[in-house]
C-alpha cells in the first residue's frame, strides 16, 4: 500500500545534520532486504546525506517533516532516499540527554542486539550513525502505526486479530529466547504493524541477554505488564516474558489490562494476588491460555516449562494459526482492516516540527555505537 502514496520528498538533510561528523556502518543489512531493487548498489553507498525527510502534505503541519513519534528520548522521523524510494523511520536522541539520564549501556546494548537480529517480527535497523549532538537509528518503517493506536480506536480486537498479533509475537520470543534474549517490554505501545499487517516488536531498551539456567535481579518492565517475581525482586528469567504475553493477549481482547490502576502503586499487589477476572465474552480458549501463561509460579508457567514455546504454538486458542505460513508471510493477516488508506504518515499521530538542536556532546562513551 506504499505505493502510490501522496508522500514525495523534498528537502535534503544537509540542512540539519552536519554530515562531515556522520560515520556509516557499512556492516548493515540494506541489500538483505527481500525487496530491495537488484540494481541497488552496495551498502556503504548510501550515505546520511541521501535520506531525505518525508514532509506533511496536508493539514495544518504541511510542509513539515513528518514525526512519527517523540518522547523524553527524542525523536522518530520518516525519511526516504531519492535512489531506492524506500521509507525508513529515523530514531534520533540527544546524545547529552542519553548521558543525563544514564542510558548509554541501554543505547549501545539496544543498537548491538537490533543489529543482530534478523526476523520478519522484529523491527530491523538498517544503518546506525553518530553525529556530536545525537545518535540516529535507521530502521525499517512499519507503516501501520502502533498497535496501541488500532487498539484504542476500536476498543478491542476480535478473535483473529487478536489470535494473529499474539502469534507474531510468538514467533518474535522464540526468535529471541533462542539467541537468549529477554524482551522484558510487551505491551501494544511496542507492538507495530507494517504495511502487509504484520507485527512487529520495536524497541528494545529494555531487553537482556541472559544464559539460560540463570536469573536477572533488575526491576524494569511497565507497571501492568510485570511478572509476580519482578516485583518482588525473586530474580526472573525467559518466563517473565510469558506472563507479559498473557497480559497482552487479554489486553488485545479486552481493551485494557486485567491488572490496572490509575496509581501504579495500586497494580502491585492487584499482580501479587493474581485474580483474573474475565469478561463474560471472552471464549474457552483465551481464558485457558492467558491463565496458563498468567501462572504466579514462573516454573508452572506455559512456555516455560520442559516443550518450551512449543506448548504456547500447540495451545487451542491458537488451533486455526498455520506457523509455518505465518512465518514464511503467507497468512493473510486480518490486520489489514485497522490499517489506513492514504499519505504514508496516516496511521500515525501528527507531531510540529521540532526546530531546537540538542546541545553536543564529547565525552565518547558512543565510540563503539
Ligand atoms: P525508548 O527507546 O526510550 O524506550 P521510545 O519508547 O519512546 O523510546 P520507540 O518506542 O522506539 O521509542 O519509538 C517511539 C515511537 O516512534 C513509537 O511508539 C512509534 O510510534 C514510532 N516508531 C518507532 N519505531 C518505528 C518504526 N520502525 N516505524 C514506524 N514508527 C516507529
Ligand atoms: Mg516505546
Amino acid at each position: 500500500m506504499i505505493d502510490g502514496l501522496l508522500c514525495s520528498p523534498s528537502r535534503v538533510f544537509e540542512e540539519t545534520i552536519p554530515i562531515e561528523h556522520l560515520e556509516l556502518h557499512d556492516d548493515s543489512t540494506f541489500l538483505e532486504e527481500p525487496d530491495a531493487p537488484e540494481k541497488t548498489s552496495p551498502s556503504s553507498s548510501l550515505r546520511l546525506k541521501d535520506l531525505i525527510p518525508v514532509l506533511y502534505q496536508e493539514g495544518r503541519y504541511q510542509g513539515e517533516p513528518v514525526t512519527l513519534g517523540v518522547g523524553g528520548f527524542g525523536r522518530v522521523e520518516l525519511v526516504t532516499t531519492l535512489h531506492h524510494g524506500k521509507y525508513f523511520a529515523m530514531k534520533r536522541v540527544s546524545k547529552k540527554h542519553i548521558v543525563a539520564k544514564q542510558q548509554e549501556e541501554h543505547v549501545l546494548f539496544e543498537k548491538r542486539i537490533l543489529k543482530a537480529i534478523q526476523s520478519d517480527f522484529i523491527v530491523r535497523l538498517h544503518f546506525a550513525f553518530k553525529d556530536t549532538r545525537y545518535i540516529y537509528m535507521i530502521m525499517e518503517f512499519c507503516a501501520g502505526g502502533e498497535i496501541w493506536t488500532k487498539l484504542k480506536e476500536v476498543g478491542r480486537f476480535n478473535e483473529p486479530i487478536a489470535v494473529f498479533c499474539t502469534a507474531c509475537v510468538v514467533e518474535a520470543y522464540a526468535y529471541l529466547h533462542k539467541k537468549g534474549i529477554m524482551y522484558r517490554d510487551l505491551k501494544p505501545e511496542n507492538l507495530m504493524l507494517d504495511a502487509k499487517g504484520y507485527v512487529k516488536l520495536v524497541d528494545f531498551g529494555f531487553a537482556k541477554e541472559l544464559v539460560h539456567g540463570d536469573k536477572t535481579y533488575s526491576f524494569c518492565g511497565t507497571p501492568e505488564y510485570m511478572a509476580p517475581e519482578i516485583i518482588q525482586n525473586q530474580g526472573h528469567d525467559f518466563a517473565a516474558d510469558f506472563w507479559s504475553l498473557g497480559i497482552l493477549v487479554y489486553e488485545l481482547l479486552v481493551g485494557s489490562p486485567p491488572f490496572s490502576s490509575s496509581e501504579p502503586a495500586k497494580i502491585y499487589p492487584k499482580i501479587l494476588d493474581g485474580l483474573l477476572k474475565f469478561p463474560p465474552y471472552m471464549g474457552e480458549g483465551a481464558k485457558s491460555l492467558i491463565s496458563k501463561l498468567c501462572r504466579p509460579r514462573p516454573g508452572q508457567r506455559l512456555g516455560n516449562t520442559k516443550n518450551g514455546i512449543k506448548d504456547v504454538r500447540h495451545h487451542r486458542w491458537f488451533s486455526s494459526m498455520n506457523w509455518h505460513k505465518l512465518r514464511v508471510g503467507q497468512v493473510e493477516a486480518p490486520t489489514i482492516r485497522l490499517i489506513h488508506k492514504g499519505p504514508c504518515y496516516i496511521n500515525f499521530d501528527r507531531f510540529p516540527f521540532d526546530q531546537a538542536k540538542a546541545d553536543e556532546e564529547f565525552s565518547g562513551w558512543d565510540k563503539n555505537f
